[in-house]
């Protein structure tokens, strides 16, 4: 073949995608393991999303052990492992109206009703954790992990003033798990870099990171002189609590327990109230005291939750709508200029 284009090759689909797992794959220990991204969000979230347009194409290469099938990371084995009475998924995300819509009509349809009533709230930016109270009492905390078994961080966790070691009511429930997020507020986060600093340590890249490297600490002493926040967004297994119709009564009755939970919480209607509230949490994120990297929409209704059901990672009734990421931003104020 004389005329024969020059040695330009194409890596077939299959070899792409072992790639980008591999990629993926150490990213996600940077990330969840280490506590230490050598890629921002973004990028991340862009060979994430390759993937799973590569193996939507070719559903005969999609495995078990995808990242696109998984959530997190292996937990540490330095710390004692727990296994989760209920899984802890991830969040499907939409960056795009069309994702949103989508996603709007996909509940409509299987629900066959007009209009969904959704369950709105901030998207915090920290790392997934589960405090586990019996009678009362705060018994255990871990780490999501990789969803099914996570870390034990009981005693950093009882160093987080937010989080009552003791659930100030009459009636505790006889066994409830409350899910949430650990952060750092944004000034805190700012002195604890200042701090470093001067000490010549290693400063943290935001505070989501210093938050999940302060918590996964071995030493309780250390992650005492880290100034986390708590806020709870949702229930796991929970026994002896009233009965609980819909998301917002749960973070009601979440909030009665004196949990910390978000003021931004809120419920609307349809696709409409969607889009306004994404606008309006957008509008107030620079003010917020917290990093947040996008809205959460719920399906309102348990019932209708449980009918929607889960599919591998994430639950088929809620969405993560995430924010652009500021470097993008960075990209598309930078051309505006140019032009
Ligand atoms: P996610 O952060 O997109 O969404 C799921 C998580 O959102 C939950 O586990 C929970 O912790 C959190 N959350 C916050 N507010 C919530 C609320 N109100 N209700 C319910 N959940 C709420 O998913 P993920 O699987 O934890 O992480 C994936 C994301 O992490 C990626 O999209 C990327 O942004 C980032 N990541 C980055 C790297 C990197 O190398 N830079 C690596 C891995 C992951």
């Amino acid at each position: 073949f004389d005329n024969a284009p020059a040695t330009v090759t194409f890596a077939t689909p299959e070899v792409q995608i072992r790639q980008l797992r591999e990629q993926i794959n150490l990213y996600n220990y940077q990330y969840y393991v280490l506590d230490d991204p050598s890629v921002p969000d973004s990028e991340y979230d862009r060979l994430f999303r390759e993937l799973q347009a590569l193996e939507h194409a070719h559903p005969e290469l999609l495995t078990p052990d995808s990242p696109t099938q998984r959530v997190g990371a292996s937990p540490l084995k330095a710390f004692a492992s727990v296994q989760h009475r209920q899984a802890m998924l991830s969040l499907n995300n939409a960056f795009e109206e069309g994702e949103l819509t989508a996603f709007d009509k996909r509940i409509r349809d299987a629900l066959g009703i007009a209009q969904v009533e959704y369950a709105v709230e901030p998207k915090f930016d920290g790392l997934a954790i589960t405090l586990t109270y019996e009678n009362g009492l705060f018994v255990q905390g871990a780490t999501r992990g990789d969803g099914y078994t996570g870390e034990d961080v009981s005693s950093n966790l009882r160093t987080i003033r937010a989080i009552p070691m003791r659930l100030p009511v009459e009636n505790p429930p006889a066994l409830i798990e409350v899910r949430g997020e650990v952060l750092m507020l944004k000034r805190d986060f700012d002195k604890l870099n200042r701090q470093q600093a001067e000490r010549g340590e290693k400063l943290f890249a935001n505070p989501r990171n210093a938050a999940a490297g302060s918590l996964r600490q071995l030493d309780p002493a250390i992650t005492a002189t880290r100034p986390l926040m708590f806020f709870a967004y949702g229930l796991g297994i929970a026994e002896g609590v009233p009965q609980l119709s819909t998301h917002a009564a749960a973070m009601d009755y979440l909030a009665s327990l004196r949990l910390p939970v978000s003021d931004q919480r809120d419920t609307v209607q349809g696709l409409a109230g969607l889009l306004d509230y994404y606008t309006r949490i957008g509008a107030a994120r620079p003010n917020l005291p917290f990093d947040i990297d996008g809205v959460v929409y719920k399906v309102n209704s348990i019932a209708q939750q449980n009918e929607l059901g889960f599919v591998s990672r994430a639950p088929r009734w809620a969405v993560a709508h995430k924010f652009p990421a500021q470097e993008a931003l960075t990209e598309i104020q930078a051309i505006d200029v140019q032009v």
